[in-house]
């Protein structure tokens, strides 16, 4: 009897969904704003109708309680900054005088003022700003937005229920202010948030919200004792609020692991827990902690941040579970929608069969509530349903799309031998010295020139028919030789071909491997108004034909300098697309590397003597939890050599990678067994070179000297500074010289005079080592 009533108030709900709209209307709207081409009225009316139309295609899928809240102009947690009224003082001005705009120069900056710091949500691409906070900083509610879109909500006649950013995921995520200590810890300001949040859920009580959600994925992370302690007071403190909503404590991306019984102790009505991939975990946890009786549990069974559909069988049998474990049992995805795209009904160009296989956010809405309806009415009542599901799961477990024989058993025979060179570095090094013949200080660039607009609009304009392969490939190969020109005239010592075929480093590999699909609209948001569109993993991995080849012989065949190959590594290549939930990530990454290690071995034998396979998602794809990490970075580092490890000893390969922390995986590097790694280092004044230096890291390296992600053009003298900081860590024989990153975001001027400089400073510093003999 109770185990029905319970089940028959199963609700269907989801934490948050897609904000762009189905033509991307926001992004325009918001940057139409920033040009002045709308007004902020015009603005808020595209933002009000999204959210309505939002909600309404929720309720109409069969979500019963909608979530309200989760929409933002630019990104949640700088929603929630505003809302605890944690402004950062250099922005003060500029939102007292102009709140809209203020928010915006909190996010991008102006002439006068830096933004927020920006940086990836968990393990997510979505990208996030940092609160900045310090022993000075005074938090205070500023509940409008919370409190206007639950009205919006209510108004429409739906059960809607507000989802913020936890107090202590929001502590957790800050960083000092600049000018504070740099061992300021936020967390201890949670004393000073509590009572701002007390104040928002009173009012969003008195809104009309029966429930309010508070996200704390900062809790599926190693957490400190300390921490935990902090979490425990903190929802002690709001549940013994006496004028509020009923508590949600939502977890997702992992495990809660030891913070989950924190959280079933605590004096909250309910806890969302993520029962995707964490499932085994948090079902042991919960069942040792003896259920949640008397709360609602959230049961994220539907993934939130990948693109398959669900399993329903398997989903049911996780619900049943869990029946027994608390008061009320709902269906949620695992995490907010945001991270997948809208609609696969958008998608003409993938075949009705496959499309089959796709859920993107609105098709997941309707397994939540699909799951639902059977959880509280039995599987009778959605038969039709699980036979579909049934029949699609097996048409993808059976497609000869999943399953290439060839692939597989070419997987299977690999042996350690494939992944190692077959001389040691040391050895490698002095071949590759007499083959390349590199003065010291080689200098090089990370790969892409300018994306100019006229490279864009060759793309769009073969896209439209207005030109031909042939007329494109023209205009790629002009561009090819401008770029070889300047670099021989600057006098860079290891040349690029300057990647304009590339729309982006990821797609352009997809798109000519068998196995991977491509959306025309699956655009996701990265941060702010940028949206990517991730490639899916489908299927096993082969490359049919070479995919680089061509280009670099071309731009080769311009010059007697070496040419370096250019290729994204497999680690990346997993980290920037939907991967595959039927086989382990070490399976997939396994054959992306047997396709990359074909097109490395076609590219030697063409005469490319220097190959970079770029690896700028090793770290970023680091799991939460510490003790997932060894797993990770062996499967991560052996993908990597295996695409590498089949050249020649003097064939020299570099790899890159784009980020300034990297202390916690310098041996992870290291096992890459590259010859050469290029770092961002500028804006970090060369920290990274001495991070090397003490782990004894025994390659070459070039950490950057030009920070590319600004405008500015760095001086020669500021360059040559930065590689006599360089210097004192890491010997003159293995430094090399070059930018942080990619220059495909720069435009032509400032980046011809950086390079001129990065030239000369090298120049200046060789001649500081190894004086060349005067006239006497
Ligand atoms: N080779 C790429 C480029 O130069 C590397 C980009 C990256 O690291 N994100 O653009
Ligand atoms: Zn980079």
């Amino acid at each position: 009897m109770t185990r029905t009533s319970a089940a028959a108030a199963t609700q269907a709900t989801v934490y948050g969904y897609p904000r762009q709209g189905r033509h991307r209307e926001l992004k325009k709207a918001i940057e139409g704003y920033w040009k002045g081409r709308t007004d902020a009225t015009a603005l808020t009316a595209t933002a009000t109708a999204l959210r309505r139309a939002h909600w309404r295609e929720l309720a109409d899928a069969g979500i019963t309680e909608v979530p309200t809240g989760d929409f933002s102009l630019y990104d949640h947690v700088l929603d929630a900054t505003v809302m605890v009224g944690a402004i950062p003082a250099r922005h003060r001005t500029a939102v007292d005088a102009h709140a809209l705009d203020g928010y915006f120069a909190m996010a991008r900056g102006t002439q006068e003022v830096a933004p927020l710091e920006m940086t990836k949500w968990f393990d997510t691409n979505y990208h996030y700003l940092v609160p900045e906070l310090g022993p000075d900083t005074v938090f205070s509610a500023d509940p409008g937005k919370q409190v206007g879109e639950l009205r919006e909500a209510l108004a429409l006649g739906l059960a809607a229920r507000p989802v913020l950013v936890g107090p202590v995921t929001f502590l957790l995520l800050a960083k000092p202010a600049p000018g504070v200590a740099a061992d300021f810890e936020p967390l201890t300001l949670l004393d000073r948030l509590l009572p701002v949040y007390a104040e928002v859920l009173a009012d969003l009580r008195a809104a009309g919200a029966e429930w309010v959600q508070l996200d704390e994925p900062a809790l599926v992370q190693d957490r400190t004792p300390a921490e935990l302690n902090a979490a425990a007071r903190a929802y002690r403190d709001l549940g013994a609020l006496t004028d509020r909503p009923k508590l949600l404590v939502a977890s997702y991306f992992d495990r809660l692991g030891e913070a989950l019984p924190v959280l079933a102790k605590a004096p909250v009505e309910g806890l969302a827990l993520d029962f995707t991939e964490a499932a085994a975990a948090n079902l042991d946890a919960l069942a040792a902690a003896g259920g949640l009786p008397g709360k609602r549990l959230v049961a994220g069974v539907v993934n939130g941040r990948n693109i398959w559909i669900n399993d329903f069988s398997r989903s049911l049998s996780t619900l049943a579970t869990l029946l027994g474990l608390a008061d009320r049992v709902d269906v949620a995805a695992s995490c907010s929608l945001l991270h997948v795209p809208l609609d696969t009904g958008l998608e003409r160009d993938i075949e009705p069969q496959v499309r089959r296989w796709l859920a993107f956010a609105r098709q997941k809405t309707s397994e939540i509530a699909t799951l639902a309806k059977g959880l509280a009415q039995g599987t009778d009542a959605i038969a039709a349903e699980l036979a579909a599901n049934r029949a699609d799961l097996a048409s993808r477990e059976h497609s000869p799309i999943t399953r290439d024989p060839a692939v597989r058993n070419r997987a299977a025979a690999v042996t350690d031998t494939d992944t190692r060179r077959s001389q040691p570095y040391a050895r490698r090094t002095s071949a590759q010295r007499a083959h390349l013949g590199l003065p010291l200080l080689p200098t090089t660039t990370i790969g892409s020139f300018p994306q100019t607009d006229e490279l864009r609009a060759a793309r769009a304009d073969l896209r439209a028919g207005r030109i031909d392969t042939a007329g494109y490939e023209d205009r790629i190969k002009t561009e090819i030789q401008e770029v070889i020109s300047f670099q021989e005239k600057t006098g860079l010592d290891v040349l690029v071909h300057g990647e304009p075929e590339r729309n982006d480093m990821v797609q352009y590999f997809a798109e000519q491997l068998t196995g991977y699909l491509a959306t025309q609209h699956g655009w996701v948001q990265s941060y702010g108004t940028r949206y990517v569109r991730p490639p899916v993993l489908a299927g096993d991995i082969s490359r049919p034909r070479p995919m680089t080849v061509r280009w670099t012989t071309y731009a080769q065949s311009l010059t007697t300098r070496p040419v370096k190959g250019m290729l994204t590594g497999p680690v990346t290549m997993l980290a920037w697309s939907f991967v595959r939930d039927d086989q382990p990530l070490a399976d997939t990454a396994r054959q992306v590397a047997l396709a990359l290690r074909d097109e490395v071995t076609d590219l030697e034998a063409a005469g490319t003597s220097v190959i970079q396979v770029d690896e700028p998602a090793l770290r970023e794809t680091l799991p939460l939890r510490t003790a997932d990490r060894p797993g990770y970075l062996d499967w991560a580092t052996e993908a990597f050599r295996l695409t590498t490890a089949g050249v020649r000893p003097d064939t020299q390969i570099h790899t890159h990678m784009c980020y300034a922390e990297f202390g916690d995986i310098v041996q992870a590097i290291d096992d890459l067994d590259a010859d050469v790694i290029s770092l961002e280092a500028a804006r970090s004044h060369m920290q990274v070179a001495r991070e090397l230096a003490a782990h004894g890291y025994p390659r070459e390296a070039g950490p950057g000297v030009y920070d590319i992600h600004s405008p500015r053009v760095p001086g020669a003298q500021e360059a040559a500074d930065l590689l006599r900081t360089g210097l004192r860590a890491i010997p003159a024989e293995r430094l090399w010289v070059n930018p942080d990153c990619g220059l495909k975001t720069r435009a032509w001027p400032e980046t011809r005079a950086s390079l001129e400089h990065l030239v000369a400073a090298a120049r200046t510093v060789r001649a500081e080592i190894a004086p060349e003999p005067g006239p006497k």
